[in-house]
C-alpha cells in the first residue's frame, strides 16, 4: 500500500513519488477560508480536490492527520499586506462585529462542505485562537535576526534568506504582483518583498480586534497563522501543504520563508496547488461577476454533488471553466450514473478477483497525480463489465469512499425528492398554506403566520425562510 502515490510538487516542479516523513503516516495542512463572506464555488473547487487527495491517501492505507486554519484576522484586501482587513470589510458591510461575521461564515463554509461531501479536517483552528503562539514565533524570528521593527510594525526580512523565491521563479512572481497589487508601497519595509508579521500601525484606525504584544497593541499578519497553526498540530516536519494556485505567491512563499528561518531546517516536502475555476470573464472572485455559491446552485435545483462531479471530471492542475451549460451536462451524467447504480440488484456473489482488479485500476488512476477523470472512467468501465450486480454494487460503494458522490444512496434520495416525500394532495395543501402565510405576513398578521407554521409542523412539515424564499421539508 505504501509509496504508491505520484503527485506534482510545486516545489520541484515535477510529478514525484510521494514518500512521507514517517512510514504509513501523513501530516497534511490546508489553507482554510477567510470567513468574511460565503465561499464561492471556485474556492470550493480547491477544497473538493484537497478532499480527494486526503481520501486517496486514506484509501491507499495512510493514517492521515489533516489540519486547517480559519482566517478570521489579518488577511488584507491585497495579499501583499495592503488595503483593508477583509474581516473588517465584511463586518462593516453587514453592520455586525468581526466575531459575528466570523462565526456566521465559518458555519456557512462547513454547511457548504457538508453539501459537497467534503470531510471536515481532523483539526480546525481559528487564527484568533492562537495569538500567543504567533507572538512566540515572531519573538523567535526577531531573536534569530530574521525580523525587524519599523514604524511600529514587525517585518520579516527577506534579504536574510539564501533564497526567497522557492516556489516559482522571480519573473512569474513579479508578474503576479503586478496583476494583483493595489499597492501603496509601504515605506517601512527595508526590501520590497518583506512582509508584515505583526501590525501595530494600522492604516485604518478602527481595526476591531487587537491584542497586547511586546511591540504594542496590534494584530498578526496573515502568513504567520498558517506556519504557526500547522507547526502547533503537525510538528516541525510536514508532508503536504495545499491551497489554490493564487496562494503560491506571496502566501506560501512567505510561509516557507518564516517557517524555515524559524526552524533552521526544511519544513514541508510536498506543495500541492489546485488551479482555478474561471468563468467566461476570467478568475472567479467574490467581488466581480455573478457570486456563485452552493446555495445559489441549490436554489437553481442543482444537487451540490453535481458540482462535485463536475470538478472530478477534470484534472486539478488544469484551469476549469464554469458555465451552467457545462453544469447541466454534469447533472445529466450524475443522474444517469446514480440511476444505473440505484438499479443494481444486491443478489449474487461478490466476485473477489474481479473486484480486486477494479480496485487496483481505480487506485492506479488516483495515484497517477490524482487523475480523477480516469478514476471515473474506471467506474464506468466497471459498470459495463460482465459481472454480478453484487460485485458492481460493492465496488461502487468502495469507490465512493474517495469520490464521495453518494453513488449508492443518491437514487433513493432522488426518488423521494421527486415527490418531496409527500403525495400530490399534501404538496398542494402545503403550497396553499405557504401562500396564505405570505399574505398574512404582508398584512402584518404575524400571529396568523405563526399559526400556519404550527399547523404545518403538526403535520410533520417544517418551513424555512431563506434568501431565495420560503422552503419546506419533512420534519
Ligand atoms: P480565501 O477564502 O480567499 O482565503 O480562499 C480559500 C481558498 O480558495 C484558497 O485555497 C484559494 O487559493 C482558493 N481559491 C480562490 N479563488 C479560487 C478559484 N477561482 N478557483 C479555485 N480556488 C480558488
Ligand atoms: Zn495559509
Amino acid at each position: 500500500m505504501e509509496n504508491k502515490l505520484k503527485i506534482y510538487n510545486t516545489l520541484t516542479r515535477k510529478v514525484e513519488q510521494f514518500i512521507p516523513n514517517e512510514e504509513g503516516k501523513v501530516g497534511m495542512y490546508t489553507c482554510g477560508p477567510t470567513v468574511y463572506h460565503f465561499a464561492h464555488i471556485g474556492n470550493l473547487r480547491s477544497y473538493i480536490m484537497e478532499d480527494l487527495l486526503e481520501k486517496t491517501l486514506r484509501y491507499i492505507g495512510y493514517d492521515v492527520k489533516r489540519v486547517m486554519n480559519i482566517t478570521d484576522v489579518g488577511h488584507l484586501s491585497s495579499d501583499a499586506d495592503t488595503g483593508e482587513d477583509k474581516m473588517l470589510k465584511g463586518a462593516k458591510r453587514e453592520h455586525k462585529t468581526v466575531m459575528e461575521i466570523a462565526k456566521f461564515y465559518t458555519d456557512a463554509f462547513f454547511a457548504d462542505c457538508a453539501d459537497l461531501n467534503i470531510k471536515t479536517p481532523d483539526v480546525v483552528e481559528s487564527a484568533t485562537n492562537c495569538i500567543s503562539e504567533f507572538i512566540h514565533m515572531i519573538e523567535g524570528l526577531l531573536e534569530k535576526g530574521f525580523a525587524y521593527e519599523s514604524g511600529g510594525n514587525i517585518y520579516f526580512d527577506t534579504s536574510k534568506l539564501k533564497e526567497y523565491y522557492v516556489l516559482s521563479n522571480h519573473s512569474e512572481e513579479e508578474l503576479l504582483v503586478g496583476v494583483r497589487d493595489d499597492v501603496d508601497e509601504d515605506g517601512n519595509k527595508r526590501n520590497k518583498t518583506d512582509f508584515v508579521l505583526w501590525f501595530t500601525k494600522s492604516k485604518f484606525e478602527d481595526q476591531e480586534l487587537k491584542w497586547e504584544s511586546p511591540w504594542g497593541l496590534g494584530y498578526p499578519g496573515w502568513h504567520i497563522e498558517c506556519s504557526c497553526i500547522s507547526m502547533k498540530h503537525l510538528g516541525e516536519y510536514m508532508d503536504i501543504h495545499c491551497g489554490g494556485v493564487d496562494n503560491i505567491f506571496p502566501h506560501h512563499t512567505n510561509e516557507i520563508a518564516q517557517s524555515e528561518a524559524y526552524l533552521g531546517h526544511k519544513w514541508c516536502n510536498y506543495w500541492v496547488h489546485v488551479h482555478h475555476l474561471n468563468d467566461k470573464a476570467g478568475k472567479m472572485s467574490k467581488s466581480k461577476g455573478e457570486f456563485l455559491t452552493v446555495s445559489l446552485l441549490k436554489s437553481r435545483g442543482y444537487d451540490p454533488k453535481v458540482y462535485r462531479l463536475f470538478c472530478l471530471q477534470s484534472h486539478y492542475r488544469k484551469p476549469l471553466e464554469f458555465s451552467f451549460d457545462a453544469l447541466d451536462n454534469a447533472r445529466a451524467a450524475y443522474e444517469k450514473l446514480v440511476k444505473r447504480i440505484g438499479g443494481l440488484g444486491k443478489e449474487g456473489e461478490v466476485d473477489r478477483e474481479k473486484a480486486e482488479l477494479y480496485r487496483q485500476k481505480f487506485q492506479a488512476a488516483l495515484c497517477d497525480d490524482l487523475n480523477s477523470s480516469m478514476a471515473l472512467t474506471v467506474l464506468y468501465d466497471m459498470l459495463k463489465e460482465e459481472m454480478s450486480d453484487a460485485t458492481k454494487y460493492a465496488l461502487a460503494e468502495d469507490f465512493d469512499k474517495v469520490l464521495s458522490l453518494d453513488l449508492t444512496t443518491a437514487y433513493a434520495a432522488m426518488e423521494a425528492e421527486a415527490g418531496g416525500g409527500v403525495d400530490a394532495a399534501m404538496e398542494s395543501y402545503i403550497l396553499e398554506k405557504i401562500e396564505e402565510r405570505k399574505a398574512a405576513k404582508k398584512e402584518k398578521n404575524f400571529a396568523r403566520a405563526d399559526e400556519i407554521r404550527a399547523e404545518l409542523l403538526e403535520k410533520g412539515i417544517v418551513l424555512e425562510d431563506t434568501r431565495e424564499g420560503v422552503k419546506w421539508k419533512k420534519a
